[in-house]
């Protein structure tokens, strides 16, 4: 190997005695690690059921490993990792939706800002689920098989006493006569990188299903969200939560502070308690404790733990029944989840939100609405609970066509470290060359995009004739070789989790009307979809479905106008194809049901506008209208509106108000004599969301919440990106 290869590589490896890591120096490694494992635990190890992070994605490892020097023989050691980062599998797919990108993105910003943090999250050998989508069935779920070994970025831990050996932490999990039985994990660790190569947030993956588990153990540790049974979800959110604390140990990190992203893991808060009860009783010499005690140590874990809502969804908030749950805990959890989880609606469930609400010593909604809404459900902690709208990660999120544009202007210069500077968009709407230039990246990433759709639908006629699987879309079985999909038509995005208070159905309530408006302006339409529904989703499912069922009726009706397209197996590479290359992203949930959303702030990102019902960061992101366009109920929040029934979903008032809006959306677009407005439309977004709904800006706030003490320089960085925006007001 020559020495600038040799010095170049040797930049990209650490060890320690866990085993080696590879995409950051020894020094950087050390470093962070010093912090995460210095004695005054000045740290945040953030909890989550989810992180959506894949390396197809966003990967600044393998980015800096395309300026490697050519010349010369690459050794042994680092062809292992390059055939990694360049032939192996680049998704891990431990996310279903919004809260795991959401942890993805959020964890990036920190390693952006060099935020001392660790994340602890499981690692599903199973994934969430394959989403295969036929015509007359449906959607399919199967299993994911994916090799962890393989995937880049993501390195599995060796025992420091054996090093040839994983390293495997126990967990006391099941208690049988008031005795504790211990389950094993092996710990994977994910560095989450930052662009500079000079900082990282490592995830701590813990992977339950070791070849010796019990089946019950395995089959909760091996899919994400796995609802099979009660007992199954029980032990899923019981093994995140209970792992935390032996994993960060056994790696001796000494975190303070605990960041709960949902309260899936807090399971963690009643084994802080109980520990806490254990000192009190060997310092008092009891051998029981009283309700005060369990108070007085509840307090003392409240200190630590920071709390963020994601949902008014009855889904998003596990209950579990008491006799059910006092199978698997011990009687000093019992006593706790007695006092702190009780729910007054159903005495015979514990509430783990409620006891997450109560055991923090700050707690945040996901956007302003949001904080409104969690006000009304849980009134005796509304004083607590202020607003933290999400952002996303605009690195991440920002296509590499626009990026080259943002590069090329010196206004823009330093964007990628300072989301802030999207302001200068004000002097740059006026630029000739800004406005042509970002107009042909726009178009770029449009023809991406359907020309992904034509080879899919193409793709699909094929398997027809080679599978059992009708394909998904009725384009497939019309198609005869030339392009169906045309890249010049207005183009409508909406891609989610098909949940039904998220309405994918909405603008097809009415198919005649919505083919008259079309027919009357006299302009085609693509409308492109996807996402999946939870595999136990019943309802959810019943909406894919009779959406694919909408395909040749809508194309008929409209005579050939409009078309309905639906991608299978949505996932963050479509979703950042989708937010590029459309013209309009649209967001009809059921208000205020979305807490917050964030992929409309993924097309923001892009300049791409949201035609979106007021509901979640839309509230905040709409700016009378120079940003997109909003449409349906916008009442108060009272309690019919938090209900996700079928016949209080408002579809017929929600889509005549979409059916109102739609020709002026296509005036706009296909307007000759005013060809500005629809771009001006695009830079206003780039230069009033990018600034706010961006998770830079959210670190900062959340920073405020984490009480770490940090150099100066540091803290005005960061002040720097809190002024950008204030979600509470
Ligand atoms: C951003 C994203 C989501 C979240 O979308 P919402 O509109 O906020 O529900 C879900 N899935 C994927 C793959 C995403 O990239």
């Amino acid at each position: 190997m020559t020495t600038s290869a040799s010095i170049f590589y040797d930049s990209l490896l650490a060890s320690w005695e866990f085993g080696d890591v590879f995409g950051i120096s020894q020094e950087v490694f050390d470093h962070v690690w010093a912090k995460l494992s210095a004695k005054d635990g000045n740290s945040v190890a953030y909890i989550s059921m989810e992180i959506g992070a894949d390396p197809d994605v966003y990967n600044p490892v393998k980015d800096r490993l395309l300026l490697a020097p050519q010349a010369g023989l690459v050794s042994e050691k680092y062809r292992y990792y390059l055939n990694k980062y360049f032939n192996g599998y680049q998704k891990i797919p431990n996310y279903s939706g919004g809260l795991g990108i959401l942890a993805g993105d959020t964890l990036k910003s920190y390693a952006d800002c060099r935020l001392p943090v660790v994340a602890v999250s499981l690692l599903y050998r199973g994934g969430y689920f394959s989403q295969v989508v036929d015509s007359q069935l449906g959607q399919l779920s199967q299993k994911v098989v994916w090799p962890p070994e393989k995937t880049p970025c993501l390195f599995k831990l060796c025992d420091p006493n054996q090093p040839d050996q994983p390293l495997v932490i126990e967990v006391p999990f099941f208690t049988r006569n008031n005795t504790e039985l211990y389950i094993t994990a092996q710990v994977w660790i994910k560095l989450e990188v930052n662009h500079t190569l000079d900082y990282f947030v490592p995830e701590i993956l813990l992977d339950f299903a070791v070849p010796d588990a019990p089946e019950i153990i395995r089959s909760a540790a091996t899919q994400l969200y796995n609802s099979e049974s009660s007992i199954t979800k029980a032990i899923q959110r019981r093994m995140l939560g209970i792992g935390i604390l032996p994993a960060l140990r056994a790696l001796g990190i000494t975190s303070r502070t605990f960041h709960l992203n949902e309260q899936h893991g807090v399971v963690l808060a009643m084994q802080l308690i109980a520990e806490e009860l254990h000192t009190t009783m060997i310092e008092e010499r009891t051998t029981s404790h009283n309700i005060d005690q369990i108070m007085t140590a509840a307090a003392r874990v409240a200190d630590n733990l920071v709390y963020t809502i994601h949902t008014p969804v009855k889904a998003g908030h596990d209950r579990f029944n008491k006799i059910l749950y006092r199978e698997i805990c011990s009687t000093t959890c019992q006593h706790v989840l007695d006092i702190l989880a009780q729910d007054e609606e159903h005495p015979d469930e514990y509430n783990f939100t409620n006891m997450a609400m109560r055991v923090n010593r700050s707690a945040n909604s996901v956007s302003r609405l949001h904080r409104d809404v969690t006000h009304k459900q849980f009134p005796q902690f509304a004083e607590k609970i202020s607003a933290i709208t999400n952002g996303v990660h605009h690195l991440t999120w920002i296509s590499d066509e626009r990026a080259a544009v943002f590069d090329s202007f010196p206004l823009l210069d330093n964007w990628r470290s300072n989301p802030g500077v999207f302001a200068n968009c004000t002097t740059l709407i006026n630029d000739y060359d800004f406005r042509a230039s970002l107009q042909n990246a726009w178009q770029h990433d449009t023809g991406t995009l359907i020309d992904y759709v034509n080879e899919m639908l193409h793709q699909h006629r094929q398997q027809m004739t080679e599978t059992w699987i009708n394909p998904p879309n009725y384009f497939s079985t019309i198609f005869d070789g030339s392009t169906i999909i045309r890249p010049d038509v207005f183009t409508i995005g909406f891609a989610r989790r098909f949940s039904t208070y998220k309405r994918a159905d909405l603008i097809f309530y009415d198919m005649d009307m919505l083919c008259r408006i079309i027919l009357e302006c006299g302009k085609p339409i693509n409308f492109i979809f996807a996402g999946k529904a939870h595999p136990a989703d019943e309802p959810g499912k019943i909406v894919l479905k009779e959406l694919l069922g909408r395909q040749e009726e809508l194309y008929k009706k409209s005579n050939g106008l409009a078309s309905l397209i639906f991608i299978p197996g949505y996932d963050m590479a479509i979703a950042k194809m989708l937010v590029a290359g459309v013209h309009a992203w649209l967001n009809c949930p059921k208000r205020p049901l979305e807490a917050s959303g964030t992929s409309g702030m993924k097309a923001a990102m892009n300049g791409v506008p949201n035609l979106s019902i007021m509901d979640g960061w839309w509230v905040e992101g709409y700016h009378d209208g120079s940003t997109g366009w909003k449409f349906g109920h916008e009442g108060p929040i009272d309690t019919a509106s938090l209900s996700e029934s079928r016949e209080e979903l408002l579809y017929f008032e929600d889509s005549s108000s979409f059916y109102m809006l739609l020709p002026k959306v296509l005036d706009e677009f296909y307007n000759t004599e005013n060809s500005d407005a629809f771009l001006n439309r695009s830079i206003n977004n780039l230069r009033l969301n990018i600034p706010v709904f961006n998770t830079h800006r959210m670190a900062a706030e959340y920073l405020a919440r984490y009480q770490l003490e940090l150099p100066e320089a540091q803290m005005a960085e960061m002040a720097g990106y809190a002024k950008l925006y204030s979600s509470d007001k």
